[in-house]
């Protein structure tokens, strides 16, 4: 099995229901939760004209390749009713995938690290929070160093939403395939 880290964000619809019910399918799909954050709500980064977001990172166990998860994933998008006609604008499901394992895979369909883990505070937040320790598998530096960097430029963009517990709670009562 290799540990996955992915990251959800929405900003149309029912924002929080999105994605617990992306959670539920990728458990559907086989995943097994480990660790998920709490959920933040998040300014808009890139297109600034759009809703607030709202974004959490999981990580999951995951027994096939990292391309076989990406497939998963974008099934997932497309089921979810994915709309997005502007880079970085509205969309009610993204789902990135930040790491697997400890690889090192630059594609142009797939680049993992994903490539912007290191100047987004809602991936950076939510990922070491549920791993202080992890590590970018390309130079061994700590993510909560990234973070550090970051800290003192933006940190007004992201304010908690929902804490985990909350949310594990409310992904209970949603899926059947918590275990
Ligand atoms: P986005 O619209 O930002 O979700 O990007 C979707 C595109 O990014 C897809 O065509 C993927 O093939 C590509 N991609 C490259 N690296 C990743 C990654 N780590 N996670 C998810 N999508 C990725």
């Amino acid at each position: 099995m290799y540990e996955a880290y992915l990251a959800f964000g929405s900003n149309l619809g029912d924002r929080k229901k999105i994605i617990l019910t992306a959670i539920d399918k990728l458990l559907q799909k086989g995943l097994i939760l480990h660790k998920i954050s709490s959920l933040y709500e998040t300014i808009p980064y890139g297109y600034t004209e759009q809703p607030i977001f709202l974004n959490c990172v999981g990580s999951f166990l995951f027994g096939k390749t990292s391309y076989d998860l990406l497939e998963i994933t974008q099934g997932i998008e497309n089921e979810l009713g994915r709309k997005r006609t502007i880079k970085w604008g509205p969309r009610n499901i993204d789902i990135d995938i930040l790491l697997f394992a400890e690889q090192v895979i630059n594609k142009d369909d797939l680049t993992i690290p994903h490539y912007d883990i290191q100047n987004r505070l809602f991936f950076l937040i939510p990922l070491t929070e549920i791993n202080p320790d992890i590590e970018d598998p390309r130079n061994g530096l700590k993510y909560r160093e990234y973070l550090k960097r970051l800290m003192d430029s933006d940190v007004d963009s992201i304010k908690l939403f929902t804490d985990k517990e909350t949310l594990l709670f409310e992904l209970k009562k949603l899926s059947e395939h918590y275990i």
